[in-house]
Parts: C-alpha cells; structure tokens; sequence
C-alpha cells in the first residue's frame, strides 16, 4: 500500500501503534477493533494489523491498524512497519514515568520513517490506574501541544476514550485527504 489509497468512493489508512512494551499498545487494538481485553497480553503475538471500518461523510472509510507485535522489545521496529503510515497513536502508560520519557524517541522515529503531514495522537494509556499514576495529565497535555499533537488519556481495561482516541486520527486522516482532493 502506498500512503493512503483512494478506491472509488472508498479510502483505505494505514495507521501505527507505537510506544514502549507493555504500554497497552495492543490491548487498546483489541479493545478498538474486536471489543476484547487481554490481561495476559498474549494479544501481542502473531496479530500484525486489524481493519476497521468507519463511515465518514457517507464514504466507506478503512482503517488498517498496525501493532509491533512486540518488536519494540528488541528496539528493532523496522522501517517497513512505518511505511506508507499517514496515522499515528504514541502510546505511554501514565503509572510508569520511563515510558513518558521515550516518547520523544517514538517521536524522532516518526520523522525519521514518516511524512511530517502524519496525524499523530498522543495517547496516556491505563488512566484507570490512577492510584499508582506517575505522570499527570497536565504533562501529558503539555508535551502534546508542544509537539503539535493530539492527546487524550485512555484505558484499555475499561474502554475509556479508546473509540475516540482512534476515530479523532481517522477522522484528521480523512479531513487532510479529502483537503488535498479537492
Ligand atoms: P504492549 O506491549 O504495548 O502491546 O502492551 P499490552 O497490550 O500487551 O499490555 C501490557 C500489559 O498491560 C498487559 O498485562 C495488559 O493487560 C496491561 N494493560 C493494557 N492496557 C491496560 C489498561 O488500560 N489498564 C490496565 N490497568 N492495564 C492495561
Ligand atoms: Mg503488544
């Protein structure tokens, strides 16, 4: 697939999930395309991308997501993961600090591999564990305006903001292309 394709009435996204391992990065896939939860994290292996299927203005739009499948344990996500993206989601975990802190390295391989018109959403993952959250959402908010992103909170476990936190990047997707159509 080369950057985003238009099919007629219909358009296809390639989006990437990226963030340190154990963020929640494929939970927050599941928990988006199937409605599923897996404490174990076995979702991590073997799945490489999920569509999903959205209706934007009355047009069929498909949103291929793609997970590391866990190839950022090796610190080794191949550019070919990256290629032809024109979505991103940079997940951390609000109760571990080191994950908040590699997001400006998830964000220097965004602009190593990706089109600087990629729409990137900044996303605090497992804000249900706010008993034990090392980073606020002030600093979540604030790294994102700096960086020109979108940002929200969200958790996997219980569905908080995960339909919306996918369905904004979609949504910029489509509004970018269909700008660019025109
Ligand atoms: P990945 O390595 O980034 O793909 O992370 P996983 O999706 O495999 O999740 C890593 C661990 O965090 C698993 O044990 C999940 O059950 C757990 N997890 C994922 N999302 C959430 C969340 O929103 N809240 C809580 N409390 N745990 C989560
Ligand atoms: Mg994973």
């Amino acid at each position: 697939m080369e950057q985003s394709e238009e099919v007629g009435e219909e358009y296809l996204f390639k989006i990437v999930i990226i963030g340190d391992s154990a963020v929640g990065k494929s939970n927050l896939l599941s928990r988006f395309a199937r409605n599923e939860f897996d404490s174990n994290s076995k979702a991590t292996i073997g799945v490489e991308f999920q569509t999903q299927v959205l209706e934007i203005d009355g047009k069929e739009v498909k949103a291929q997501i793609w997970d590391t499948a866990g190839q950022e344990r090796f610190r080794a996500v191949t550019s070919a993961y990256y290629r032809g993206a024109v979505g991103a989601l940079i997940v951390y975990d609000i109760s571990r600090r080191s994950t908040f802190d590699s997001v400006k390295r998830w964000l220097d391989e965004l602009t190593t591999h990706c089109d600087s018109t990629l729409a990137r959403m900044l996303v605090g993952n497992k804000c249900d564990l706010e008993n034990i959250r090392e980073v606020s959402i002030e600093e979540g908010k604030s790294l994102a305006e700096e960086e020109g992103l979108f940002f929200m909170e969200t958790s996997a476990l219980d569905s908080t903001n995960v339909q919306t936190a996918f369905e904004i990047v979609i949504r910029e997707i489509y509004t970018n292309i269909s700008r660019k159509v025109l």
